[in-house]
Order: C-alpha cells, then sequence, then structure tokens
C-alpha cells in the first residue's frame, strides 16, 4: 500500500453505492490507501437488499432491480462471482384495448417469436420487423458496448463505427418514435419498444432534444445483447461482493459519515464531515453532480421536469399471484409484465404529466423476482408460496409531487398504482398482498420524492442525472475518461457520470482507470491491469 507522505489518503470516496465501490476495489487493489465514507449506515445507495417489511423474512431489491449494463470484464477483473440468471420470458403485455388478450415475447427463440408476433397482430410482418429491429439493435450493442470502458471518442469517431448511415441515421439522429413507427405498426408492439426510452427518463417518442434515443440506447446494449437479467440473491448480492472485494483489497470503509464540505488545498482536497476531516490527492464523488455543487459551494446544477426523476417503485409481497383477465399463467410474471404501456398511451400518459396531471390509467411494468430467484425469501415464506412484486410506474414527475400547491399525495399515487395494476387482473391486486407481522398489508411506494429523500439524489433521477451520448459532448471530453470535473483533483465515479446510469460500475471502472493512468504518467508506474 502506498500511503501518500502529505495526505491521509491517496483517494477518498464519498459515497458506498456499487460504483463507489467498484473504484474503491480498483485502486485499493492497485496498491493506494483508500477511504470510503458514505452517509446511509449501510453500503449500496440504489443497489440494494432489504428487508422492507419488519418482520417479514424477504430481502428485496428496494429500488434497483436487474443487471444489464455491468460489464463482464468488470466483474472478470474485480474476480465477481455474481451469478444473474434469465427470466423465463422477455416480457408479458396485456392488449391495452381489451387485457383478456396478451402477448408474451419469449427470451430468445426467433420462432417462438415469430408465431407468437403473428397470432397476436393476425399477420406476420410485425414480427418479421421486431426480429429485423432488433438485429440491428444488437448489431449497435456490440459496437458500443465495448467502448463504455475505454476513453471518450468523438461523435464522428462514434458514427464510422457503427458504420452504417441508416442505423445512424434511425437511432442517433432521429426522434425514436420515427423508427418505431415506421418498423412496427402495432401499438401494443411499438409500445413495448418505447418503454426502453423512458425508463429513467421522462420524454415523448417524438422529443426533438433524444433524450429518450440515449435512454433507449443503453436499455439495449448491456454487455453486447441488451439482456435484463435476475441478480440471485438480489441486488444486495452485487453490492455484498464489492464491498467484500475492496475491503479485501485494503480499503477502508465508513457508514454513516455524511460529507459535508469539499475544500481544494495544495496538491489534493480536504474531505469534511462535521467534525471530522480526512485529507487525501484525490477524492472521487459517487453522489449526484448536485451533491458535488453543493459540497463545494458551486451554484446547484438546473434540475427542470425534464432532467428530473420521474419513476415510482413500488414493492409488494404477496400470499398468492393473481389471476390474470387474459388467463394467463404465472409465467407472465417470469418477465416485464407491461401494464397500459401501448403507444398511444405512453404519449398520451407523457402530455398529461407533463400538464401537472397524474397520468391515468398509469404506466406501468411489473416482475416477479422470486419466481426467478426464491432465495430472496425465508424458507417460510417459500413454504406458504409466498412472492414479491415490483412495480416501476413512468412519467410520474418529481415536480407533480414536489410542488407546493396541491402536490400528488403517496395516497393518490398509490391508489393510481393499484388501479393500473388491477386492469388487467380478474381480481383485485388487494386480495393477494401479504399481511406482515405487523398487521399491515405488505406494499411499499417510493416516489421521486422519497428516493430524494433517502438517496440523497435531487429530484429523484435514478440515474443521477439526464443520461448522455457514449461520445465527448465537446473536443476537450475527447480521450478523456467522463469522469473529470472542473477540478484537477476530483472525480465523479457515479451514475451522473459520462455513461453512468443503471448498475453497471461503469463510472467507477472509469475514474479508477483515469486516476491510475494519471499516476503511472505522472509518476512513471503503472499501476493498472
Ligand atoms: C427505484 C430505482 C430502480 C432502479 N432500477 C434499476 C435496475 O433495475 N437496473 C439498473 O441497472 N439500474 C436501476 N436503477 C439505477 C441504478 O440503481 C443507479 O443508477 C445506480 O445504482 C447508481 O449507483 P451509484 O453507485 O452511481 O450511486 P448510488 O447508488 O446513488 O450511491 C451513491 C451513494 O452516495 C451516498 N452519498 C450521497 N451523498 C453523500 C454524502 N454527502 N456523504 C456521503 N455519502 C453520500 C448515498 O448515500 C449513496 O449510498 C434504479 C434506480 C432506482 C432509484
Amino acid at each position: 500500500m502506498t500511503v501518500s507522505q502529505s495526505f491521509d489518503f491517496d483517494d477518498i470516496v464519498v459515497g458506498a453505492g456499487h460504483n463507489g465501490l467498484v473504484a474503491a476495489a480498483y485502486l485499493a487493489r492497485a496498491g493506494r490507501s483508500v477511504l470510503v465514507v458514505e452517509a446511509a449506515d449501510h453500503v449500496g445507495g440504489a443497489a440494494i437488499s432489504a428487508e422492507v417489511f419488519p418482520g417479514v423474512g424477504a430481502r428485496l431489491s428496494k429500488y434497483s432491480y436487474l443487471v444489464s449494463l455491468l460489464p463482464e470484464q468488470v466483474r472478470q477483473e474485480l474476480g465477481m462471482t455474481l451469478t444473474t440468471v434469465k427470466r423465463a420470458v422477455s416480457s408479458f403485455t396485456p392488449s391495452p384495448e381489451n387485457p383478456d388478450l396478451a402477448i408474451t415475447i419469449p427470451q430468445s427463440d426467433p420462432e417462438e417469436l415469430r408465431k407468437r408476433i403473428t397470432e397476436f397482430t393476425g399477420s406476420s410482418r410485425d414480427a418479421q420487423a421486431w426480429l429485423e429491429f432488433y438485429t440491428r439493435t444488437e448489431r449497435i450493442a456490440k459496437i458500443v458496448f465495448p467502448t463504455l470502458t475505454q476513453p471518450l471518442v468523438s461523435k464522428e469517431d462514434m458514427r464510422e463505427l457503427i458504420n452504417d448511415p441508416n442505423d445512424w441515421n434511425d437511432f442517433f439522429v432521429r426522434p425514436l418514435g420515427e423508427v418505431i413507427e415506421a418498423s412496427i405498426s402495432n401499438g401494443t408492439l411499438r409500445g413495448i419498444i418505447l418503454t426502453d426510452a423512458l425508463i429513467g427518463t421522462f420524454a415523448d417518442a417524438h422529443d426533438l432534444s433524444l433524450r429518450q434515443n440515449i435512454c433507449f440506447l443503453y436499455h439495449v446494449i448491456g454487455n453486447g445483447t441488451g439482456t435484463w437479467d435476475v441478480p440471485v440473491g438480489g441486488m444486495g448480492q452485487v453490492t455484498g461482493q464489492l464491498e467484500d472485494i475492496a475491503t479485501a483489497a485494503g480499503a477502508v470503509i465508513q457508514t454513516g459519515v455524511e460529507v459535508t464540505k469539499l475544500e481544494e488545498i495544495t496538491g489534493g482536497i480536504r474531505v469534511q464531515a462535521g467534525k471530522r476531516d480526512w485529507t487525501a490527492r484525490n477524492v472521487l464523488l459517487n453522489a449526484t453532480p448536485s451533491v458535488l455543487a453543493e459540497l463545494f459551494g458551486d451554484p446547484a446544477p438546473i434540475i427542470d421536469i425534464a432532467s428530473g426523476g420521474a419513476q415510482i417503485k413500488v414493492n409488494m409481497l404477496l400470499s398468492r399471484l393473481p389471476k390474470l383477465r387474459s388467463g394467463a399463467s404465472s409465467e407472465a410474471f417470469n418477465g416485464t409484465f407491461h401494464i397500459n404501456e401501448g403507444y398511444q398511451q405512453l404519449i398520451d400518459a407523457f402530455q398529461a404529466a407533463q400538464g401537472g396531471a397524474l397520468p391515468n390509467p398509469l404506466p406501468a411494468e411489473i416482475y416477479c423476482h422470486s419466481l426467478t430467484d426464491p432465495s430472496i425469501l425465508s424458507t417460510e415464506l417459500q413454504e406458504l408460496g409466498v412472492h414479491t412484486l415490483t412495480l416501476f410506474a413512468l412519467h410520474t414527475p418529481y415536480e407533480l409531487f414536489a410542488r407546493s400547491n396541491n402536490p400528488i399525495t403517496k395516497d393518490q399515487a398509490l391508489h393510481a398504482v393499484l388501479a393500473t395494476l388491477n386492469s388487467v387482473l380478474a381480481e383485485p391486486i388487494e386480495n393477494c398482498l401479504f399481511t406482515g407481522p405487523d398487521g399491515n398489508l405488505c406494499i411499499e411506494v417510493n416516489t421521486t420524492v422519497d428516493i430524494e429523500n433517502n438517496l440523497n439524489i435531487a429530484s429523484g433521477n435514478i440515474f443521477h442525472s439526464p443520461l448522455d451520448w457514449p461520445w465527448a459532448q465537446s473536443d476537450s471530453e475527447i480521450g478523456s475518461w467522463g469522469v473529470e470535473t472542473s477540478r484537477e483533483n476530483v472525480y465523479l465515479c457515479g451514475s451522473g457520470a459520462a455513461r453512468g446510469g443503471g448498475v453497471s460500475g461503469i463510472p467507477g471502472h472509469n475514474a479508477a482507470k483515469a486516476i491510475l493512468n494519471r499516476a503511472a504518467n505522472s509518476e512513471g508506474i503503472s499501476t493498472f491491469y
């Protein structure tokens, strides 16, 4: 371990979210002295498993729940033994016009997919178009994903890497709504595609900012395939392993320590947490860009309805899975189950929310973790046939809940959630909710305001800040890691860095890489893999 002579630590990581832990692991393994300080009394940030319902033996992935973007490279380099498993089906979607009818999209069986889409739409045209659409995104994924753990290239270089004018135009230049409409006729199928552009982003299909295209890109490129898998043991497994790896490498992790101020000193940074303080050559901020500004006393970044959070996350425990109007089996819950996420419904919901109303019906998706991975339930709950149910509602912007005049209440959010869910069920979900030992029904609603308060993320944006295209946003950024800040010894290592967003470890990896490369250049030593 190389403890710097003039600083308490080589590197201090502010925040022990999974990205902070990835950065700490890489830096400590390179022989540097690393302190990680975390405000909460536990590590993990938005990637945790928790006993959400007191006294009930279920360890739920309280916030994030599926893994796609965590590169195999990072897993291998850090020696993670995380198991992720594919869900039995990709998605299940009742028709918005008639929830008695539904379509199941299989995981990776083109012939079965062709059959299902042809049955559902009455023609084979959309089946072929669907296959072609995702062949294109898969080609893009294989090109773009490996670049995320490399220095940023220019937009022009990315265009050359994509090397197909049609793909470039359709996915990187035109609003995504145009290519969806040009490719697919059926509104239910169009909606399934569009949801990937809206998870973590408040946008319309035709938004000229293209933020829906950026969000879509991150949802379809993970590990070159874009599949979203279940982490066995829940999200706490991801974080727990990273904590063990960082600690084994020598990183010191202190929880319950909220950093209150950062200050530049000669050649380094002073980190203050109330009355305590430490110095380090570098600080890596795992918290949001808003927290970075706050800690240095800089003006806060402007967050408007377009850049703020817009999702509700609901955790439920069910005594049994509910019956469906379509009569489908429990297989329906074993993938992403889309509710009121038809293409036009999503467009209408965006407009309603933009106009200040909670969308009705609320577009949402659900999935049952315990069908794929029962290990998150105690043996007793498993024997009782209990299941988890996660719901993620779209187009519920922070502004609706935080406005001073007549804000949407949590109770209204709960009612909207129950109503949308019940619209596809043959029996009320209330009949199936498990009752905890305290006599309360096991349902927990997290609005954007809850996410803001619980995770110190201004406006509850699940990706900390709006996602960026995965290339340099200015000439000066070309060749950088997208983690550098205006201060020489301060790096972003969380979701708010370039190419952040999601459980990926990518900003953590990239911040460590930036620091180690700089150290190697200035000290003439090679410390990276
Ligand atoms: C409800 C929800 C659902 C999601 N679903 C998915 C999903 O299924 N799949 C997916 O890939 N992604 C999902 N995401 C996004 C993903 O979880 C995040 O992008 C990712 O976990 C962020 O990780 P991070 O380490 O960068 O930051 P965080 O997890 O936000 O960690 C930052 C840490 O910094 C700490 N901190 C903040 N301020 C201070 C301070 N002043 N001093 C000390 N510590 C501080 C915080 O307490 C926190 O622990 C979801 C997010 C949410 C909120």
